[in-house]
């Protein structure tokens, strides 16, 4: 098997009766580059910017974070690589941004809620990341947004930094993406809404299942809740990719969910554009995919959707006639 996953390294991602789709990998430092290639990742679906802060005894300045920046789009060679702003709070805590305390922290102050509070952050980030997008594709997403006005003021910011580095007379490329997460339920509601102003959504299933099942994703005594095929789940990811490309925009997903072997016909059925996974999944994926005809997926996902529970479907998937 690994033998027949090597020889996957540099071909196309395509289904059995030829359809295309990207898989892009998560990675948390410039550092992890170097596996993304090596596993033939075609794209960068999630940069975890946050890791340059926590790495760090202070507020990683502009050119630092700039550095970092270039050296992964520069390095993906024109693939496109989506950077997502700082996703703070929750779990992951810097020692010099001291956050309150909080009962559910969760539920609290954290990523883009932080951004757009203490924006003197957040604008230098997006300075970063406007002059690395001189050296490559590059495409930013704000995580953990809930309303369709937090994510008009975040792109508003955004818009305003370009605007003032192109009065600077510093170039900036004209083709950035600006997209979201999606990872809280209530966005998914208004998936529709949404996709009129983002480029992109991409799925951010650790988040999201967490959040629709009410059940802190690290509780170990809550765990059996940690249900990525219940029908509750996959209709929320459907209403996404359909909200997407009823505006013709793409729907990726860079949750763990989007490198289980499970979980990959359907979320294939469901015309999902972009698998993005830790780099170690890429090759069983595209191997898996390629034995996949999607024309045949339809009946399954209509079945997941209308099944009853997670066990439910995992059966379905396992009927699946999957080509050797
Ligand atoms: C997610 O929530 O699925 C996600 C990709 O973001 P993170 O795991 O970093 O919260
Ligand atoms: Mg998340």
């Amino acid at each position: 098997e690994q033998a027949e996953w090597k020889l996957l390294k540099d071909a196309d991602t395509q289904t059995a009766d030829g359809h295309h789709v990207d898989i892009a990998a998560n990675i948390g430092t410039p550092d992890d580059l170097s596996g993304v290639i090596d596993n033939g990742g075609e794209a960068v679906g999630l940069f975890r910017s946050e890791f340059l802060y926590m790495n760090s005894a202070e507020l990683p300045t502009e050119d630092e974070q700039f550095e970092a920046y270039k050296k992964v789009v520069e390095g993906m060679n024109g693939r496109q690589v989506v950077i997502r702003t700082m996703d703070i709070g929750g779990d992951k805590h810097l020692p010099y941004l001291p956050l309150p305390e909080e009962m559910n922290p969760f539920l609290g102050y954290r990523a883009i809620r932080i951004s757009l509070d203490r924006q003197e952050i957040f604008r230098t980030q997006l300075r970063a990341l406007l002059r690395a997008s001189n050296y490559g594709k590059l495409a930013i997403m704000f995580p953990m947004i809930a309303t369709v006005d937090e994510f008009k003021q975040a792109r508003a910011i955004f818009d305003e930094e370009k605007q003032k580095m192109v009065e600077a007379g510093n170039s900036v490329a004209d083709n950035i993406e600006v997209g979201m997460m999606m990872e809280i339920p209530a966005a998914v509601l208004i998936a529709d809404k949404l996709a009129k102003y983002a480029d992109f959504f991409s799925i951010g299933t650790n988040d999201l299942i967490q959040y629709s099942f009410a059940a802190d994703r690290g509780n170990e005594h809550v765990s059996y809740l940690y249900q990525p095929y219940n029908p509750s789940l996959l209709r929320l990811i459907k209403q996404v990719i359909d909200c997407a490309h009823a505006e013709g925009k793409w729907a990726g997903m860079c949750g763990e969910m989007a490198g289980d072997q499970i979980a990959v016909p359907i979320l294939l059925g469901m015309g999902l554009d972009e698998f993005s996974m830790s780099a170690t999944s890429i090759l069983q994926t595209r191997s898996l995919i390629k034995r996949l005809d999607t024309s045949k997926l339809q009946p399954l996902v209509d079945a997941a959707l209308d099944a009853e529970s997670n066990e439910a479907v995992i059966e379905l998937v396992n009927q699946l006639d999957i080509k050797d």
